[in-house]
């Protein structure tokens, strides 16, 4: 909720608009002719423009020792590469989402959620090297030119536009779309560019393996139909993996076995990270929303699918033609954002419904395709918060509207102050790392420690089965805390 929906539709809209210019290259990583859309100034000046938006969007993780840390290691890798001038940036992002990704230009990113995960810091460096080949491979100026990034356009613009015709799209709206997918060549050549890399840096290169290994059962952990996760932008771990064995197997023996691993150390960066969604932002008991944080609550219509999302909480009707969304103005007051809002093209004034609140309809429209856009109908409010404005959406297909209205309305009705000291209080789940003081198993210890999160997710945290074995003097990963008031429990990673 802290994105600013218009800047960032433009600057991804600039960026397209750099991607005219064409010109062939030699990449120097990997010797391939290359199609190379843009300058190198232009490709930093792109993903810098990006990143700020990036930045803004997910909100960087608080910790400063930890992101020093993280970037200290991947630039030891980064600046052994064909590219070492690039102005390398790596940041840790506030998200609980397994996933780490690259920008043109040298910026790279791994949420909280895969830095949890991890159980070394060879483990890191694995990642941050397989970025950093999509990097000096310069994938993501050429992905950048194809179509996910028109989707990327038209999902944020259709956020930021009242006039969406297809409530569908929203539950998956947002950045998790700029999670952008390469190819198979590039996965792959990403992979050898990122073996390289770890081993030059004096890593040991096998637990790149672990990495996979736990990024699979983090997604079949999570199911179908989840939100994006590393394995769905970087296909086919087992595939990848069983390449990545083998040309592991071909390096002089030395090269397998003797690099650093840095388990220990690694590990005990992690005491106190946040892990799972972090309650703070806001959560939903059932149908209602709290956000301690900004201090304020919302009932959504009961039945509906709730998703709070940094930039956006959204409640859509399962049918897909109505939805309520809340989101913060950029304008300064109530009266200011409705008049932004109803200057836009294509969407009428009605009555007022209350203060600062005002029916609205959708002109009659022709996408760019030339299909009719299904006409809204809704109600939208502007509401002074704390020093912020925020922005109540209601709305439906006008069809829908004369079922929906009486529930969008007392959805919009119930946003209110969150004074209870319960939910103004409560605390995000943390990783804690614990030293075994004698043999035991992963689920031995964690009954006699109460941890928060389940067996099944401690053990893929751990990188081990629930009943392995586990030596005396081992550290050992616990989560704790996180409880919500009436005994509900915190989300786990995505
Ligand atoms: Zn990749």
């Amino acid at each position: 909720m802290t994105i600013r929906l218009r800047t960032l539709r433009s600057a991804v809209l600039a960026t397209a608009g750099l991607l005219v210019l064409e010109s062939c290259s030699v990449n120097p990583a990997t010797g391939q002719r290359q199609l190379a859309m843009m300058s190198e100034a232009q490709e930093v000046e792109t993903g810098r423009q990006a990143d700020r938006e990036i930045s803004a969007a997910y909100g960087l993780y608080d910790d400063p020792e930890l992101q020093a840390y993280v970037e200290r290691v991947g630039l030891a890798i980064a600046r052994q590469t064909e590219r070492p001038n690039l102005p390398w940036q790596i940041r840790v992002v506030d998200d609980p989402v397994v996933n780490a990704f690259a920008l043109p230009g040298g910026f790279l990113y791994v949420t909280r959620g895969i830095l949890g995960h991890f159980n070394s810091e060879a483990e890191l460096a694995s990642v941050l090297g397989h970025e950093i080949g999509h990097v000096t491979g310069r994938h993501s100026v050429e992905q950048m030119s194809k179509a996910q990034l028109a989707s990327v356009g038209f999902g944020v613009a259709m956020i930021a536009s009242e006039g969406m015709r297809r409530f569908g799209d929203l539950a998956q709206l947002g950045l998790n779309l700029l999670f952008l997918k390469f190819s198979r060549t590039h996965e792959k050549e990403a992979d050898d560019l990122g073996l390289r890399y770890l081993v030059n840096a004096g890593y040991d290169p096998r637990p790149m393996l672990d990495v996979f290994t736990t990024l699979d059962r983090v997604s079949a952990a999570a199911g179908a139909g989840r939100l994006p996760n590393w394995l769905s932008t970087h296909p086919n771990p087992e595939d990848r993996g069983r390449r990545l064995a083998a040309q592991i197997a071909q390096l002089p023996a030395e090269r397998q076995t003797t690099g650093r691993v840095e388990r220990d150390p690694y590990l005990r960066r992690l005491e106190g990270l946040v892990f799972g969604e972090n309650p703070r932002d806001g959560f939903f008991v059932e149908n209602r929303f709290y956000h301690p944080e900004m201090a304020f609550q919302l009932t959504m219509p009961a039945g509906w699918q709730q998703e709070n999302q940094r930039q956006a909480v959204i409640s859509l009707r399962p049918e897909n033609d109505a939805a309520v969304i809340l989101t913060l103005a950029a304008e300064g007051s109530p009266q200011e954002a409705a008049r932004a809002f109803f200057s836009q093209q294509g969407i009428e004034r009605g009555n007022a419904w209350r203060t600062n609140f005002h029916h609205f309809r959708t002109a009659p429209a022709v996408d760019a395709a030339g299909q009719a856009q299904q006409q809204l109908r809704g109600i939208v409010g502007f509401v002074s918060h704390q020093g912020r404005v925020l922005r109540l959406l209601g709305m439906s297909v006008a069809e829908r509207w004369p079922q929906a209205e009486r529930e969008l309305a007392a959805a919009l009705a119930s946003f209110g102050p969150l004074t209870d000291r319960r939910y103004l209080d409560v605390q995000p789940a943390r990783i804690r790392l614990v030293a075994l003081d004698r043999p035991t198993t992963l689920a031995e210890l964690a009954r006699r420690e109460g941890a928060t999160a389940d067996l099944q997710q401690l053990a893929i945290l751990n990188g081990i089965a629930p009943e392995t074995p586990l030596a005396a003097g081992r550290l050992v990963k616990l989560v704790h805390g996180g409880e919500l008031p009436g005994g509900a429990r915190p989300a786990g990673s995505r």
